[in-house]
């Protein structure tokens, strides 16, 4: 049972061999081309020495000169038109076996080409083989303005924290440890125990990478991590340089650094010998890459820690249906985390009927009675507010009272949502942006009318009625300019700001003793989007911003506005009842064949002619039947299962139209071989994109 859940499984062999053979010497070369599988060509005579693995070459491709990677050695086949190496760049390889294994395995596992993936995973400067001076004392950790570390406080670690620490420590006296879900209510302490668990590792001499998600990349948790590991730590973010960037990764490579701080990309760095892997909130949706190669960080830490022997610890609060699923069954260790530290209980939460309070109201409302008395509360003391909705702008339609015409992007079929602060209406899958129109473009009448609301109407507002507030507001548009995330930050800590009104993006780890007050503004924001994930991802955002009241000495309240108080993900998040959201949810996702009880992987056809991605979608679909019936012949396979051609609920995006066929699968192996095999066969037209999703993250 167990293995069928096992997602690492490599759907074939080492690609050429890896030493060379005798006589006429054919090398493998990948390509960082979007096109699978390695390219033959054969070595000159006076090459033969220089040909390691890992080494940069110039080959012909196609009338071009590329450079690729020498990624493998075979005996030459008596083919003479086969091209010829025509240089090797590097004298010593520029890329690790570590890292050839792993983009190999990414590659063949995400459906991208080798080359690709090495262009994912390894830094530029690093691929150019660029030189490096070591450089004392000069790092990402300086660049913030760090100084010594202080000593930091060292906690009697509470009961819980103590067996799950002990349980830590001897997983990391074995061989090959299990990976361990850190199942830890908000506030229960579980950064503590990446340090400490960290600790242990240097002590044993090696090293740790702590992955966080972006948005949570903060100077806050970088110097706390600071503070402890000091001339350790080394921090990757998105914002370094390619010079920084190689510089860390150089840094890492030779044993200067040991701990590794950074998103998703950091798994691929090379922190040596390798000892654990932390990943902390494992349930966000930044993990995943969202271009080829679509990894998934913490697929991606399984294989890595199973290969090098190292721990694994998943964290998080509301771990993913994955992860939990993976513990129920037995290949996760399940630590549990039950109470906040100090016996800090966990807020009230408080659910406000929308549907009620609009009916005595007489109109739809922004801020119920209910959470605008304990706003006001809460300004009168001086604590501080988080107000949630998770949707920016101002007005999210724009339409004709007269005729019922929507302002829709001209490319996507989506409404355009008014930027007040920009004046503009946007699009927010393809960044179009156009002025407002003054009259309705079917009917000419004017006066169009602005309904719906986001996280602009709602910070204007809370302004207007609470005038002595002060209040500010987090989301994308408003941390665009350099250092505002930080500032925003920094203000709330220094309680400049009563109210801050935001995006998820106020939901992320924020630690603020001060905050007694969170209210979300609207539940429902996500449930209505037709995907599997919606409720999860509800359920996950609601329970993670709750989490942030409370946390100081006064016991937190949390007050959810919404039109759905009897949805699974809004009632258990008010009990803060992970278990029932996971039993009821696992039952619908075995009841429609979905993660994490199958695998899926939805082939997404894409084409600005509307009638090609159909023929051609459908045309897959057969393909892929086809090659099914052949693979069933040799053995049995009924847990494979093709869905579709369907259109996609995003049916036109940034002007493409879009199609996809899904495969639902108990077993990994056979599934992808049955792509691969698929993809061969099939000749996909011109002007038709294909994109393989393994294990998306939604299907819309
Ligand atoms: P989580 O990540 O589980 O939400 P944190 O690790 O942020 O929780 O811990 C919450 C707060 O409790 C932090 O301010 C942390 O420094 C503090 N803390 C952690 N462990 C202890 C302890 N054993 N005793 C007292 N305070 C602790
Ligand atoms: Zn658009």
């Amino acid at each position: 049972m167990p293995q069928n859940f096992n997602p690492l499984t490599l759907p074939s062999p080492l690609l050429g061999e890896r030493v060379k053979g005798e006589g006429e010497t054919c090398v493998e070369i990948a390509l960082p081309l979007p096109i699978e599988g390695t390219f033959s060509y054969l070595l000159e005579p006076d090459q033969i020495d220089r040909a390691k693995i890992g080494v940069r070459v110039r080959v012909p491709f196609k009338n071009r000169e590329v450079t690729g990677f020498l990624v493998g050695f075979s005996s030459a086949p008596p083919d003479q038109k086969m091209k010829r190496v025509l240089a090797i760049t590097d004298e010593e390889p520029v890329l690790s076996d570590r890292i050839l294994r792993l983009t190999q395995w990414l590659s063949q596992y995400y459906f991208s080409s080798w080359g690709e993936a090495i262009e994912t995973a390894v830094p530029k400067w690093v691929k150019q083989g660029k030189r490096w001076k070591p450089e004392r004392g000069r790092g990402a950790t300086e660049k913030v303005g760090f100084r010594e570390p202080p000593r930091s406080p060292e906690w009697t670690l509470t009961p819980e924290q103590e067996k799950a620490l002990s349980h830590i420590r001897a997983a990391l006296q074995e061989e090959s440890p299990r990976p361990i879900l850190l199942f830890g209510v908000t506030g229960s302490g579980k950064t503590e125990l990446y340090i400490r668990a960290i600790e242990e590792v240097l002590a044993k001499g090696k090293g740790a990478i702590v992955l966080v998600p972006e948005i949570a990349l903060t100077e806050q948790i970088r110097r706390f991590f600071f503070h402890h590991f000091g001339g350790e730590l080394e921090i990757l973010h998105s914002k370094l340089s390619d010079g920084e960037r190689f510089s860390a990764w150089k840094r890492l490579e030779s044993g200067e650094r040991r701990v590794l701080l950074g998103p998703r990309s950091a798994i691929f760095a090379p922190v040596s010998p390798l000892g654990l892997i932390l990943m902390d909130e494992e349930h966000e949706s930044s993990y995943k890459q969202d271009q080829s190669p679509r990894y998934h960080a913490r697929e991606v830490a399984l294989w890595l820690a199973r290969e090098e022997k190292a721990l694994l610890i998943l964290g998080g609060a509301t771990p993913s249906l994955e992860s939990m699923r993976m513990a129920e069954v037995g290949i996760f260790q399940r630590l549990d985390l039950t109470r906040r530290v100090e016996n800090k209980e966990l807020p009230e939460v408080a659910l406000v009927d929308l549907r009620k309070e609009a009916e005595i109201r007489k109109h739809s409302v922004i801020l119920s009675r209910q959470l605008m008395r304990e706003i006001e509360a809460n300004v009168n003391r001086h604590e501080g507010t988080l107000l949630l909705l998770n949707r920016r702008g101002f007005s999210t339609q724009v339409l004709c009272p007269a005729c019922g015409e929507v302002v829709s992007c001209r490319s996507c079929e989506v409404s355009l949502t008014f930027h007040q602060e920009a004046n503009q209406l946007l699009c927010h899958y393809c960044n179009f942006r156009r002025d407002p129109p003054r009259v309705c473009k079917r009917c000419a009448k004017p006066l169009l009318r602005f309904t719906g609301f986001g996280t602009e109407k709602v910070e204007s507002e809370v302004a207007r009625l609470f005038p002595s507030a002060r209040v500010a507001r987090m989301d994308t548009d408003s941390i665009r300019r350099k250092g505002s995330h930080e500032r925003i930050l920094q203000d709330f800590r220094n309680r400049d700001i009563d109210i801050l009104v935001g995006t998820q993006m106020i939901a992320k780890g924020f630690d603020f003793p001060h905050v007694t007050l969170v209210g979300v503004v609207l539940a429902d924001v996500g449930l209505v989007l037709p995907d599997f994930r919606s409720g999860e991802r509800t359920f996950q955002l609601l329970t993670q911003v709750a989490g942030r009241a409370g946390r100081g000495e006064k016991r937190g309240r949390v007050i959810i506005q919404t039109y759905s108080p009897e949805h699974p993900s809004v009632a258990c998040a008010q009990t803060h009842d992970y278990r029932k959201f996971y039993e009821q949810e696992i039952q619908t996702r075995a009841a429609h064949g979905y993660p994490p009880i199958q695998h899926l992987i939805n082939l997404l056809v894409r084409s600005k002619v509307e009638k090609k991605v159909y023929l051609f979608a459908k045309e897959l679909k057969d393909q892929m039947a086809r090659e099914l019936n052949a693979l069933r012949e040799t053995a049995p396979l009924e847990n494979i299962e093709l869905v579709g051609p369907a259109p996609l609920p995003f049916y036109r995006l940034r002007g493409h139209y879009r199609w996809h066929v899904l495969v639902k699968a108990r077993e990994m192996t056979p599934a992808q071989t049955l792509i691969r095999q698929t993809l061969t066969a099939i000749k996909r037209p011109s002007g038709v994109a294909l994109q393989v999703d393994v294990n998306p993250l939604n299907i819309l």
